[in-house]
C-alpha cells in the first residue's frame, strides 16, 4: 500500500517540521539528533513505544523516577503490532533498557517507585512460554518482572496489595505469576503498598522535595473510589457487589487506578484504563473516568484512557480535562476507535487547539479513520514529555522507536495555554 506509507512518512516529516507557537527557548532537542538528557529542575514523561502495551517513565524535577505499567502483551501481530525495536528482547527488556538510558544521568539507574495501574497483560506482562524464568523459579519474567530484574525498584504499588481479592480473586496465568513476583519481593523486604486513594504523598520527591513545592502527585481513583478534591476525602461509586448480577460485576479497567501530577501551572492527567462508558446509561457507576476527570481539573496533557478505545475519553471527559495535548498509547488495531479520537479533536466540546500524539497506530486502524489518524501529529514512536522548569511552559518531543538512538522525529511547542 504505497499510498499509506507515503503517508506515514508524509506525517513524520510534517512533524519534524513541528508547530508554530510561543516556542520555548531552543535547548537542544533538534529533530535527527540524540534526545538531550533530563535536566534538574525539568520534569520528564517519557511514553514508551514497545507496541506491546503501555509503559511511561516519569522523572521528577530533582531527579526522582516513577514508572506507570511495564506492559508485555502476548497478543501476535496481525491483531497487535509488532515488537519495537525488534523482537529479540521482551518488553520488559527494552523498557528497562530505556530506562535505564534515560536514567544514566541521575546516577546509578534505578526507579524510585513503579505503579502497576491495574491487572491486566498489557500493563505488567503476560505469561508466554518464551518468558524465563526468575532466578528463584518463582515466577516468569514479562513486563514489571522484567523491568525489576534489570533496575532496582525503591517501591511497588498497584490496587490489589496484598490480597488481589477485590472485586474477586484472580485464576488468570498473568494475574498469579504477578502476585508470585509481589510475594517474593515483599517477603525480601522489598517496599511494596496498595494504592492510597486521594493522597498526594505516595510518590513523593525523594532527592531534594524542599526544593520544589510545586511539584505533587496525587491519587485520584481506583477500585471504583474518586478522590473528591477535598483534602485526602473519597467517594465510592460502586454499588455493594452482592447486590450486583454476576454479568454487572465491575470489570478490572474500571478498578484501573489514576493520578494526576501537576508542576507549578502545569497538570497531567493519566488513568490506566479506566472507561466513562455507561452501557447507555444501565450502569451509571462503571463511569469511573468522568469522575476522576472532575476531580483533575483542566490539565495539559491528558494520556487517552483505555488506549483511545469508544468506552472511554467520554465527552465530559474531554470537556472538563480539555487539554492541550493528547497522548494515546496503542499496541493494538483497535487504537484508537473513531468516536473517541473524533471526541479528543473536537472543537465543539472545547473550543482550543490541540494536538494528538500516539505511541503507535496500525495502518489497519488508518484505514478505519484516515479523516481523523490525519490530523494527529505523530502516531509512531515515543512522545516525551518536556516540562520547564517551575512548570512553567512544555514541549513534547517525538523520538524514533525503530531502535536504541532515541533520535528526535518531532518538536512541538504548544503556546501556553490558559487553563480557565
Ligand atoms: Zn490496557
Amino acid at each position: 500500500m504505497p499510498a499509506m506509507v507515503d503517508r506515514r512518512a508524509l506525517l513524520l516529516t510534517g512533524a519534524a517540521l513541528g508547530l508554530s507557537g510561543a516556542a520555548m527557548a531552543d535547548d537542544g532537542d533538534v529533530v535527527g539528533q540524540p534526545l538531550r538528557p533530563w535536566r534538574p529542575g525539568q520534569l520528564d514523561i517519557h511514553h514508551i513505544a514497545t507496541g506491546r502495551g503501555d509503559a511511561a517513565l516519569v522523572i521528577g524535577p530533582d531527579g526522582t523516577s516513577l514508572m506507570i505499567d511495564a506492559g508485555a502483551s502476548a497478543t501476535p501481530p496481525p491483531a497487535a503490532m509488532e515488537a519495537s525495536p525488534d523482537a529479540s528482547r521482551r518488553p520488559g527488556e527494552w523498557i528497562a533498557r530505556y530506562a535505564r538510558r534515560h536514567l544514566a544521568p541521575i546516577g546509578e539507574p534505578r526507579l524510585d517507585a513503579l505503579l502497576v495501574t491495574h491487572i491486566h497483560p498489557d500493563h505488567l506482562g503476560d505469561v508466554s512460554a518464551d518468558a524465563p524464568l526468575s532466578s528463584s523459579g518463582a515466577y516468569r519474567l514479562t513486563g514489571v518482572s522484567d523491568v525489576a530484574a534489570q533496575l532496582p525498584i525503591g517501591l511497588v504499588v498497584d490496587r490489589g496489595y496484598p490480597d488481589y481479592a477485590f472485586p474477586k480473586p484472580w485464576d488468570a496465568p498473568f494475574a498469579l505469576n504477578y502476585q508470585a513476583f509481589v510475594r517474593e519481593r515483599a517477603a525480601a523486604g522489598g517496599n511494596t503498598e496498595r494504592f492510597r486513594l486521594g493522597v498526594a504523598d505516595q510518590f513523593p520527591l525523594q532527592r531534594a522535595p524542599a526544593r520544589f513545592p510545586e511539584f505533587e502527585i496525587r491519587n485520584l481513583a481506583a477500585n471504583g473510589e474518586v478522590w473528591t478534591g477535598e483534602g485526602d476525602e473519597t467517594r465510592r461509586l460502586f454499588p455493594a457487589l452482592d447486590s450486583l448480577s454476576p454479568a454487572d460485576q465491575p470489570d478490572e479497567n474500571a478498578c484501573s487506578c489514576a493520578i494526576r501530577i501537576r508542576y507549578g501551572a502545569f497538570g497531567y492527567f493519566a488513568a490506566g484504563d479506566l472507561t466513562s462508558h455507561t452501557f447507555d446509561g444501565a450502569l451509571p457507576w462503571r463511569d469511573v473516568l468522568t469522575p476522576a476527570a472532575r476531580a483533575a481539573g483542566p490539565v495539559d496533557v491528558a494520556v487517552a484512557a483505555h488506549h483511545g478505545m469508544f468506552d472511554a475519553t467520554g465527552a465530559d471527559v474531554v470537556r472538563i480535562l480539555k487539554p492541550r495535548t493528547w497522548i494515546i498509547q496503542g499496541w493494538h488495531t483497535a487504537h484508537p476507535s473513531t468516536d473517541a479520537l473524533e471526541r479528543m479533536l473536537s472543537t465543539r466540546l472545547y473550543p482550543a487547539a490541540r494536538d494528538v500524539f500516539a505511541t503507535g497506530v496500525m495502518p489497519t486502524n488508518e484505514m478505519a479513520h484516515g479523516w481523523l489518524t490525519s490530523r494527529m501529529r505523530s502516531i509512531q514512536g515515543h512522545v516525551v514529555v518536556r516540562v520547564a522548569p517551575g512548570g512553567a511552559g512544555y514541549k513534547i518531543v517525538t523520538t524514533s522507536n525503530r531502535d536504541e538512538r532515541d533520535t528526535v522525529t518531532g518538536v512541538f511547542t504548544p503556546p501556553r495555554a490558559s487553563l480557565d
